[in-house]
Order: C-alpha cells, then sequence, then structure tokens
C-alpha cells in the first residue's frame, strides 16, 4: 500500500465536486437555483451535447459585487448566509456556497458579471480552468450574470465515463428546468439545445396561468384548486381531475418553500385522497406548493436538497388529503368516502396498510322511518315512476341492503334509497347525509366498461353472429386506414371481412351489442382512427374501442327506467370497482349533503 499522504486542496474539491454536480443536469440546477437567488426575472440557458460540451447560464439578476468577484468561486462563500442557524431559516435556494467552486474545479468555466450597484458599464470576467483561475480582467458588461461551464469532467475521466447518453443528460436538464419553472411564475425561462430553442415558458401572473404553458389548456381546464392550511403549514396549488390522470407520476411536482422536492408523505397522502376516483395505475397530474415554517423543516439532510424531512409527517399528511378532497368535491366528485379514520393519520400508520373501513350499520330506526317515507314518494317530476312500496320495501331489505352491505369495503358507497328518475336522466336516492343524485348514462357507461373489459381480459368476448350481414360502404381514405385495422377487431368479438372494393361485410359482433348500434359504432371506430391518421397504439385502440362500445350499450339519457331497473343499476353499482366515474372520468354521481341543503335554504349560515 502507497503510504499516507495529504491530498492537494484541488483533489479534495474534485472529491467534494462529485458529491454535488453527478451530471450536466446538476450543474443547471446549481447555477439557475443562483440566477433565482439573484431574482433574475428572464434565465436563458444554452446547451450543447446535452450539456456535457457547454452550458451557459444568463441572466439579469442583480449581478455579483466586483469586491465579491473573485471569492464568488472560492469554497465555503456564499452571501446568503453568516452561520448555521440562518440554515435554518432559509428563503434563498442556495447556501452552501460551493456550487460555483466545485464546477469550477471540473470544468472549464467563464463567468461575467455586472452588478447592479456598479458605477460605471464595466462588469467583471474570470476564466478558470479545473480549478485555477486562469485570467480575471474588467469587461464591458450588461447587468447580470453569465455563467458558461465548458468540458464538464474533463480532468475526471471517470466520471465523465458515467454520463449517460447525450439524450439522456439532456431529459435530465429539461426536468429541473421545468420543475424550477413551475413554481417561479414570474421568471421567463428559455432554454436552447445546440441552437435549437426547446423550452420557451414566458412569465405568468400566477401559478395556474404558468401551467398552462407546461401542461396545456386542455390540462389547465381540467384543474381543480387545492388550498389548504393547518398550524404551521399551508398548500397551494392544483391537482388534475380524473380525466387527465397519467399512466405514470411524471405530472406530479412537489414544493417546500418554493424548493422541488421529492416526498413520499406529500404523494401518498394526495394518492390516498383521491384513490377512489381514479382508475387503477392511474396517477393523477398535480402540482402542490407547501410554506412550511423552516424552523420546522430540514432541508440540509440530502446535498442536492432534493429530499427533504418534516418535523410532523402526520400533520403534513392530514393537510394535503384534506385539501385535495375539497378541492375534488368542488368539482362535483364525492370523496367524503375517503375520509380516513383519525386513527390512521398517526405516521406509524402512513403507507402500510390500508386502513379497514367497517360499513356503518344503519339502525333499524332509521330503515323503518327510510321505508315510511319511501311510501309517499317525493313527486319530482311527472315522469317519476311511483314504487310499489311492499315489493319494494322487500328488496330493499333483503337486496339492495345486501348488495350495501357486502361492497362497502371497496369503495364505501352509502347506502341508497331511490326515489324516483327525473327528466330520463337522473335518479335520485336519499341517503343517511342527505340526497344522491346519479346520472344514468353516466353510471351504467362505467358499469358497462368494466363489464366489456373483463371480458376482453379473459378473452371472453362472447360474439353473435349476424343472419343478416352488415354491409359497411366507406369512403377511400376511411378504407385505407380501415383495412390496416379491422383484423385487431376480431379479439373485440368483430368479425369483418372486406367485400369487394370499399365494401366491408360485418359477420358477427359482440354479444353484448344490440345489432342496430353496430354501424354507429364502427363508424365511430373509423372516425377515431381517422382522426389519429391510422397512428394509433394497438392499446390505446382497444381501449377506445372499449369505451366506445361501453358508452354505446349503456343506458341511455332519456331512457325511461322503471322501478326494476332502477334497482338493477343500482345492485351492478354497488358490484363495479368504480362507481364514481364515468368512462370519460366525469363524476357519476353528485352528492348534495345535508349540511349543505340547510346552508342552501338559510337554515344554517
Ligand atoms: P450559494 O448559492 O450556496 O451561496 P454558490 O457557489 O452557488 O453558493 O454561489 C456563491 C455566491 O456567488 C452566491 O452566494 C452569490 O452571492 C454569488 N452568485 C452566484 N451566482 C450568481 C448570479 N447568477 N447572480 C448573482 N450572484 C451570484
Ligand atoms: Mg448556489
Amino acid at each position: 500500500m502507497a503510504s499516507i499522504r495529504k491530498l492537494s486542496k484541488k483533489t479534495i474539491n474534485q472529491i467534494a465536486a462529485g458529491e454535488v454536480i453527478e451530471r450536466p443536469a446538476s450543474v443547471v440546477k446549481e447555477l439557475v437555483e443562483n440566477s433565482l437567488d439573484a431574482e433574475a426575472s428572464v434565465i436563458k440557458i444554452d446547451i450543447v451535447n446535452g450539456g456535457t460540451k457547454l452550458i451557459r447560464v444568463t441572466d439579469n439578476g442583480k449581478g455579483i459585487e466586483e469586491s465579491d468577484f473573485e471569492l464568488a468561486f472560492k469554497k465555503h462563500t456564499t452571501s446568503k448566509i453568516t452561520d448555521i442557524d440562518d440554515v435554518y431559516s432559509l428563503k434563498t435556494m442556495g447556501f452552501r456556497g460551493e456550487a460555483l467552486a466545485s464546477i469550477a474545479s471540473v470544468s472549464r468555466l467563464e463567468a461575467i458579471s455586472r452588478s447592479e450597484t456598479s458605477s460605471d458599464s464595466n462588469g467583471k470576467r474570470v476564466h478558470i480552468k479545473g480549478g485555477e483561475q486562469i485570467f480575471l480582467e474588467n469587461t464591458p458588461a450588461n447587468k447580470g450574470t453569465i455563467i458558461k461551464v465548458m468540458d464538464l469532467f474533463f480532468n475526471l475521466p471517470a466520471r465523465k465515463k458515467h454520463l449517460k447518453k447525450i439524450d439522456t443528460e439532456k431529459r435530465h436538464i429539461i426536468t429541473i428546468i421545468t420543475d424550477l419553472a413551475i413554481i417561479n411564475p414570474e421568471v421567463h425561462f428559455i432554454l436552447t439545445d445546440n441552437n435549437r430553442e426547446i423550452l420557451n415558458i414566458p412569465r405568468s401572473k400566477d401559478l395556474k396561468n404558468n401551467l398552462f404553458h407546461i401542461l396545456g389548456s386542455e390540462v389547465v381546464r381540467n384543474l381543480a384548486e387545492v388550498k389548504g392550511l393547518l398550524r404551521h403549514s399551508k398548500v397551494h396549488g392544483f391537482i388534475g381531475l380524473p380525466n387527465t390522470s397519467r399512466a405514470t407520476r411524471s405530472g406530479q411536482w412537489f414544493y417546500v418553500n418554493g424548493r422541488p422536492i421529492k416526498s413520499n408523505v406529500i404523494r401518498e397522502a394526495m394518492e390516498d385522497s383521491t384513490k377512489g376516483l381514479l382508475m387503477r395505475n392511474k396517477y393523477p397530474i398535480a402540482v402542490l406548493s407547501l410554506d412550511i415554517d423552516p424552523n420546522r423543516i430540514d432541508v440540509n439532510i440530502h446535498p442536492s436538497k432534493k429530499e427533504i424531512r418534516f418535523e410532523t409527517d402526520e400533520e403534513i399528511y392530514a393537510l394535503i388529503f384534506e385539501a385535495v378532497n375539497r378541492g375534488f368535491e368542488k368539482h362535483g366528485l364525492i370523496t367524503d368516502h375517503n375520509i380516513i379514520p383519525k386513527e390512521h393519520l398517526s405516521s406509524t400508520n402512513l403507507g402500510k396498510e390500508e386502513p379497514k373501513l367497517k360499513y356503518p350499520e344503519i339502525d333499524s330506526q332509521f330503515q323503518t322511518t327510510l321505508l315510511t317515507e319511501v311510501r309517499e314518494p317525493l313527486i319530482l317530476d311527472k315522469t317519476i315512476p311511483l314504487l310499489n312500496m311492499e315489493d319494494f320495501g322487500k328488496q330493499l331489505n333483503f337486496e339492495l341492503y345486501n348488495y350495501y352491505k357486502d361492497n362497502f369495503h371497496r369503495h364505501q358507497l352509502p347506502f341508497l334509497i331511490p326515489l324516483g328518475q327525473a327528466h330520463d336522466l337522473y335518479i335520485i336516492c336519499k341517503t343517511q347525509e342527505g340526497i344522491l343524485l346519479i346520472d344514468q348514462h353516466a353510471l351504467h357507461e362505467r358499469i358497462r366498461l368494466e363489464e366489456v373489459k373483463e371480458e376482453y381480459r379473459k378473452r371472453s368476448v362472447k360474439t353473435q353472429e349476424l343472419i343478416i350481414p352488415l354491409d359497411l360502404e366507406l369512403k377511400f381514405e376511411e378504407a385505407q386506414v380501415f383495412d390496416q385495422w379491422k383484423h385487431n377487431l376480431s379479439g373485440l368479438g368483430f368479425e369483418i371481412e372486406h367485400f369487394g372494393e370499399k365494401t366491408y361485410r360485418i359477420r358477427s359482433i359482440p354479444a353484448s351489442i344490440d345489432y342496430r348500434q353496430v354501424r354507429e359504432l364502427v363508424k365511430d371506430i373509423i372516425d377515431k382512427l381517422l382522426q389519429n391518421k391510422g397512428n394509433i397504439d394497438l392499446e390505446d385502440m382497444e381501449d377506445e374501442i372499449l369505451k366506445m362500445t361501453a358508452c354505446r350499450t349503456a343506458i341511455k339519457a332519456g331512457e325511461k327506467l322503471d322501478r326494476k331497473g332502477i334497482i338493477n343499476l343500482l345492485k351492478k353499482m354497488y358490484l363495479a370497482n368504480n362507481p364514481y366515474l364515468c368512462a370519460h372520468g366525469r363524476p357519476t354521481m353528485v352528492k348534495l349533503s345535508l349540511d349543505e341543503l340547510e346552508k342552501r335554504f338559510k337554515r344554517k349560515i
């Protein structure tokens, strides 16, 4: 073994740099955070070859004071804290005072800065190579700072070899900039890659307007606002309504005191709160920004400050859970079935076990009052069928009640007493806590979707052969896309063959479909294919077709339902996996709580 020797300052710096500067995106993060700390309103980032060749960050912030200029690139120099107490009440992004020194020690760095306080139009310029200052001079400059980092890790070949493909490094950079851009609406961000602009996020007046540039108008139109306050913590942000949910968590951003962070507590609270409303394996889009008393968090536990520790996990959990819940509720999405009993809010239970909810027993007193009231049903609409109470009472007790009870643990649906149908569309029900309105089409569409998906999954789609085959005459471009696609329809229960030029013959159809609907359904499918120019993922298309099948075969709006029809629908509702949302992510039911009714009738303020 070689003898022990003291490492040179340069080597120590390079080792330390490795902890903070892992890849080009870490450089971008440190530089952009510095620009934000300098209160820049425009930050431009230029990269070449995923940042491995060049990273240049230009800002119009305060600039570096002339007298501080040299010092800023030395280790442990910062203008942001003076002693350890300051770290805990931090308002700025940076404070360690090591980023610039670290970056300079593992690259060729050039910096130009002119402070807002400088008396003439001159700033300073420095060139540092692998930690050694090459020159320092005065130079004419605009107010603000330009930091240019070239040939990252040129003197650390092992680290350089570990970098991923240029595209991967570029993706990391885009992620970092997006994370920071979302939470800083007042700042204009521009990113160019090899001279091509790839991000341009202009200044916005608030978070929501800013999200428009990042998530697009379609998503922004489908956001619920999240707002809440609990003791020392505050949350503000947005959560995507179920129809915007994604197959991954790529649409989730969490911030604490303006810093992008990762947090299992926040993620779990949000996902638990929306659980009953999303399909399995779907994740909500969310931007949640927390303000927490800085003395109650420790941002210092990770060198890149991504992971933070809260003093009280359960408080954060409860805050997020409730605020998200209320956000959804404002959009008519019933989420209070989700409310987790207080005993589950202790940190020891977090993320371990699903809370076991027991269905609330409806006491016999309550059942009788319900029944007597239903015996003289409310006349809400001429079209409401009067219920035959004798039969109904029996069914209610022995049947529907059992469906309710047996399935309560799955989605916490309340016990419903159907009162009737209004406008041939809405089913009006009484519950223990108020009144529930069901959109018969939306609910049945959901039920049908689950049924057809299950059949399809089991490859047990039953088909019916048409006695008289249906011929479809297609237009040229329709025939073109349809030709490539029709074989995919066989798994879904369609047997279709090409029958002369632009004519297609449908021989069999899924048993669940009324043959009178087939023509429309196939037209829908072709429309969808045309819309996407035939360029559509097989799985997406299957999903789409199942949704269309569900929609076309569900009880329609405008269809009269008799007592039996209503009871049948409600039974299936209790059996459904996700009865709260239709196939398109819209709510299937709307609740009016007694509380809300009292408020509306001004019985209570
Ligand atoms: P830290 O951000 O932790 O203080 P850095 O090494 O990142 O440490 O930066 C050192 C100092 O250089 C900062 O405290 C700040 O005073 C100054 N500085 C760095 N970048 C900029 C910038 N873009 N604009 C103004 N000042 C800057
Ligand atoms: Mg910094």
